[in-house]
């Protein structure tokens, strides 16, 4: 039985060595919601068996001046493609090594991208979501670390990056919008700190819950369409986690960091206007600044200079994007039809992404003088 646990732990220590130096990106495809939805696009995905790590999509119609209908079809390979069928129990498995990585010292990026609609906070927030696992998994490991003298702090944080000004998701719901939080950097530590920013000691399971439902609450209560002012957001779930070995004497400083972007549709400038319009700029520029970034971050260039200034979202995330970090992107899919086009241009910038191959991860483990 030793053995085979052995086997096991290594297999899994290879798997997170793989991540390394990598941004990888999963695919999701969620089902069509019973009742509601009726038409659905022509999507090809693996069955839950299979190996295979790619989906097909069927694009629109073309009529061809001599009148022949033709479709293209538009294969796209990733690390890995759940279909409609799969639960968020299944994601989670598949991403639990990566999470667990931030407690040996790792800075962990998460995304979801895709349209409004695409299942992207089901994904992250709901009750069986990545967060609560998250949180439930990373609890359960540090208490195991205990007996070999590793002692953790745990201090979550959500926030939310709206209009290139990042709000307090656990602050007060009267200063959402007023009290504006500061991103600071220790460049010598490589450290962010926000000014002002709630922490909760995320010390039990239940505490994650509480969370959530506050974040929420905020949220709705800034604005009376709830769901339309989260899906021209990012919201940002932190994790600090930093770790004192009493025995070795080791010292551990990781941080995990899950995103829920904003909707990634292509919001015309010319329907546009006033706040809308402004809405509107800043998530085109935050979501192309992270396209930039990652682009950047896989130039063969030596020294390439990286943009993280050009946006909030990417300067907040500055140490968890590149060099000392792993970076996962679920790029999130609507089985609709009626989404079909921004489905393509959704697959096509993941892919973009997935062809980036990042420098080396390092451990960020200090040891103690
Ligand atoms: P987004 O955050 O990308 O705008 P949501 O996560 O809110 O999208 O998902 C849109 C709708 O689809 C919600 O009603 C959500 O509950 C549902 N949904 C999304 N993904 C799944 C899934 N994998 N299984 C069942 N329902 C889902
Ligand atoms: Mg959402």
């Amino acid at each position: 039985k030793l053995r085979v646990e052995e086997t096991l732990r290594r297999k899994l220590h290879n798997q997170v060595q793989e991540l390394k130096g990598n941004i990888r990106v999963f695919c999701r495809v969620r089902p069509l919601l019973e009742g509601a939805e009726t038409e659905p696009a022509k999507i090809a995905f693996p069955d839950a068996d299979s190996e295979s790590k790619e989906v097909v999509v069927q694009g629109p119609e073309q009529r061809s001046a001599l009148g022949n209908v033709t479709t293209a079809t538009n294969p796209f390979s990733f690390d890995r493609v759940f279909g409609p069928a799969s639960q968020n129990a299944e994601v989670f498995e598949e991403i639990s090594q990566l999470v667990q990585s931030a407690l040996d010292g790792y800075n962990v990026c998460i995304f979801c991208y895709g349209q409004t609609g695409s299942g992207k906070t089901h994904t992250m927030s709901a009750a069986d979501g990545m967060i609560p696992r998250a949180v439930q998994q990373i609890y359960a490991e540090a208490t195991r670390l205990e007996e070999k003298g590793w002692r953790y702090n745990m201090a979550g944080s959500f926030i939310e990056v709206y209009n290139e000004n990042l709000n307090d998701l656990l602050g007060k719901s009267e200063d959402l919008d007023k009290k504006k939080l500061e991103i600071r950097h220790d460049t010598a530590k490589k450290q962010t700190t926000i000014t002002d920013v709630t922490t909760v000691e995320l010390d039990g399971p239940e505490r994650v819950e509480q969370m959530l439902k506050l974040a929420s609450n905020n949220r709705s209560v800034a604005a009376t369409k709830a769901n339309e002012r989260s899906s021209r957001s990012h919201s940002v779930f932190i994790l600090k986690l930093v770790g004192e070995n009493s025995i070795t004497g080791e010292r551990s400083e990781g941080t995990l960091n899950l995103v829920d972007l904003a909707g990634s549709e292509r919001l015309a400038h010319s329907q546009a206007q006033g706040e809308r319009l402004k809405e509107t700029q800043n998530i085109n520029k935050s979501l192309s600044c992270l396209g930039d970034v990652i682009n950047a971050l896989g130039s063969s260039k030596e020294n390439a200079h990286i943009p993280y200034r050009n946006s909030k979202l990417t300067y907040l995330l500055q140490y968890s994007l590149g060099g000392n970090s792993k970076t996962l992107m679920f790029v999130m899919v609507s089985p609709l039809q009626a989404h079909l086009q921004e489905t393509i241009t959704s697959l096509k910038f993941a892919t973009k992404v997935h062809n980036t191959h990042i420098g080396t991860a390092k451990k960020q483990t200090k040891t103690k003088d």
